[in-house]
Formats: structure tokens, sequence, C-alpha cells
């Protein structure tokens, strides 16, 4: 479906990085998941909006929601969650379930960092 890149930077406007973080606040002490809308290109990554995921569940370990409710749309380049413990590193749950090549944690209260499915940190810039 997607085709592996070993590497990208992450770009993601600022008003999308403060809006997420204080939805994520908003949520505390649940955990939030977003699916990330935009585009892939050869090295880089471009955040323009977030979904929702259908069902999405906040819950004190995990976010869930239902895959198969969502159909097929190349636009979704990945996922955002975050940790209510504030440690923005992938679990390997977070490895195996994430959708897409991008995944982003917030380590709260302020932090973003991204991942590709391997676990490798990727470059992220916010503009
Ligand atoms: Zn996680």
């Amino acid at each position: 479906m997607y085709q592996e890149k070993a590497e990208y930077t992450v770009y993601m406007p600022k008003d999308l990085k403060e809006s997420v973080i204080e939805y994520a606040k908003e949520n505390y002490p649940n955990e939030i998941i977003l699916l990330l809308k935009g585009r892939l290109e050869k090295e880089s990554a471009h955040v323009e909006s977030f979904v929702i995921p259908p069902m999405a569940k906040g819950g004190r370990t995990r976010a869930i929601f239902n895959m198969n409710l969502l159909p097929p749309d190349r636009s979704i380049i990945g996922s955002i969650h975050s940790h209510p413990n504030g440690i923005a590193l992938p679990s390997s749950d977070d490895l195996l379930y994430g959708l897409g090549p991008i995944i982003m944690i917030i380590g709260l209260p302020s932090e973003i960092r991204a991942f590709d499915k391997e676990g490798r940190e990727l470059n992220v810039k916010f503009l």
C-alpha cells in the first residue's frame, strides 16, 4: 500500500502542532489519537490536517480505533497519539500497529517526535 522509505523529514505547520497539543492536554490523562492527512514526497512528509479516526476511544493505556471502518485513503500518511506519561518514544505496539509510514508521538506537555515503522527517529520541522 505504501512504499517503504528509509527516512523522511516531517513538516507540520505550527498551528497544527499547537492545536494537537491542546487537544491532548484537554483529554489528559487519556491518550488521544488522530490520523495524519497530507502528502508524501521522496524524502519528506507534509502534514496538512488531522482526521479523527472512526470510533476513536481514549484510554488510559492505549487509544484504539477500528481500522476496518476506514476507506483506503492514500492521503492518510500516518498517525499521531499522545503519551500522557510524557515520554515521546514509540512502544513496540506503536510500531506494530502504526498506520502508514509516519508515527508521531506527543509527549505531554509539549514535545512532538516522529518515527518510522522501524522505530528510527525522523526529523520534524514545524513551519
Ligand atoms: Zn504509544
